[in-house]
């Protein structure tokens, strides 16, 4: 089979899904070519919060704090039975940029930030609670609150599969053709078209962006431009058959080597993450080795002494790759923002995060439309 399309899409992720409702909202014609599984890589291993962007404070990224808030808003309102309300509680430290008064400045600051955005007062949205308020809402971190704590409000995603589905049933309404299995082994360009080859099919394509995760370096895209630098670092998640926590509440919390770890709710049970691991090549299905769950065990098991967890509770793990920036103590540093590399008509795009996938869609698009 061969067909002409304005774009074709490599790579069914969250972010393809994001380039591909960009386009077809412009009235393109669309191809997106998954691999795999829509959604079924990096995508998958989310621990499914979507942040509002309150950590960026922290790196006074205001640029970062608005995006986010946006795109959750955006979200919740056009997700809501897939994503919901998810009340966060961290304890905070004695001295230091993580104690009372500097978190209490930045949960005002991030409050008139989120009420010049919505238009809605909401004093929930980001405070400092007594350590008595949240061990009663929160019995898991009874002992661990005594400089108090900061409450603030996230989303998570409830129902992964039906926020894909959805988010698949959509592009298909607007005339997207959604190809899974389908996977993209050369890329050549000739003649204002380029051609991409599958197993089985020829498509052609005027415009290509390369949406394929930690594949995004494969001698098949050499066509477009260079990310040949680009280091990954394997990211996991531990899912216990334990309900730590109550339904719409989750926990952040530091451990003594300084790693931020978030706990949530994940259907009867309690998702934990997030590890991060150097690797030197990255594979198609990332795996967690046995060693790997009982470090994080211990670790939880330091946080946390009176819970009683053991590998028997672990219904499963899930991992995926995320840019890194380098190394440091021997923990990988994440790249902080989402990158898109145009040369021509092709775009090479690089997420960094879940949450604001609609927002990046339009980045990258906006990127090769440009070059005309
Ligand atoms: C453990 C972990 C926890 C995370 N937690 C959060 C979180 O709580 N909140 C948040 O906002 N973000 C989170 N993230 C980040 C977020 O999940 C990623 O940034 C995002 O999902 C990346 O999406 P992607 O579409 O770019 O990549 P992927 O999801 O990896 O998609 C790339 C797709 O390309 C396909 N592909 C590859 N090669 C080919 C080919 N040759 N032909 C066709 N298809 C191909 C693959 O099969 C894959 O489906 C987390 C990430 C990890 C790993």
């Amino acid at each position: 089979m061969s067909a002409d399309y304005d774009l074709a899409i490599i790579g069914g992720g969250i972010t393809g899904l994001g380039v591909a409702r960009a386009a077809a909202d412009e009235g393109k014609s669309v191809i997106l070519l998954e691999r795999g599984e829509l959604c079924g890589a990096a995508s998958s291993a989310s621990l499914r919060i979507i942040h509002g962007g309150f950590r960026y404070l922290q790196q006074c990224d205001v640029q970062r704090i608005i995006e986010s808030v946006r795109a959750q808003i955006r979200l919740v309102a056009e997700y809501p039975e897939f994503i919901k309300p998810l009340q966060c509680y961290m304890p905070l430290q004695k001295a230091g940029l993580k104690s009372k008064y500097p978190v209490s400045a930045a949960a005002f600051l991030y409050r008139a930030i989120y009420r010049m955005l919505s238009g809605k007062e909401q004093s929930l949205r980001a405070r400092v609670v007594s350590g008595d308020a949240v061990e009663s809402e929160v019995p898991l971190l009874t002992g661990k609150c005594s400089y108090g704590a900061l409450s603030w409000q996230d989303a998570y995603i409830e129902d992964f599969s039906g926020l894909v589905e959805t988010l698949e049933k959509e592009l298909r309404e607007k005339g997207v053709e959604v190809c899974e299995r389908s996977n993209v082994q050369n890329v050549t360009y000739a003649d204002g078209y380029y051609s991409l080859q599958t197993s089985t099919d020829l498509y052609r394509s005027k415009q290509v962006v390369n949406a394929t995760g930690a594949q995004i370096g494969d001698e098949a895209f050499a066509t477009g431009p260079s990310v040949a630098d680009t280091r990954w670092a394997k990211g996991f998640n531990i899912i216990v058959n334990k309900k730590l926590l109550e339904s719409g509440r989750a926990v952040g919390i530091q451990s003594d080597a300084g790693r931020l770890f978030f706990l949530c709710p994940r259907d009867e049970g309690t998702a934990i993450g997030t590890w991060y691991v150097p690797v030197k090549e990255v594979v198609k299905k990332p795996e967690v080795v046995g060693s790997e769950i009982e470090a994080a065990l211990r670790e939880i098991a330091e946080l946390f002494p009176d819970v009683d967890l053991s590998s028997r509770d672990v219904d499963y793990t899930e991992a995926g790759f995320l840019p890194m920036s380098g190394v440091q103590n021997g923990e990988p540093q994440l790249v902080r923002k989402e990158r898109v590399f145009a040369d021509q008509l092709f775009a090479t795009v690089l997420s960094t995060k879940f949450t604001t996938f609609q927002l990046l869609g339009q980045k990258t698009l906006l990127q090769v439309s440009k070059k005309k």
